[in-house]
């Protein structure tokens, strides 16, 4: 078993542009909603969410 798999390594700086691509500060964007300090406000939102939790954990495996 791959023990050492964390399912969502984010050492990701608030002060960069979000994954998902919406333009905003990931502290500004989805950050928030993967820390689960609050909830997504639209479907929309939770898309990008998804997305840029997908993105950073890609981009954490790449590496
Ligand atoms: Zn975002």
């Amino acid at each position: 078993m791959p023990a050492l798999l964390l399912p969502m390594p984010l050492p990701y700086p608030s002060l960069k542009p979000c994954p998902c691509g919406s333009g905003r500060s990931y502290g500004a964007c989805c950050g928030p909603l993967h820390r689960g300090e609050r909830e997504a406000a639209t479907p929309e939102e939770l898309m990008r969410s998804r997305y840029s939790a997908y993105a950073l954990r890609d981009t954490a495996y790449v590496r």
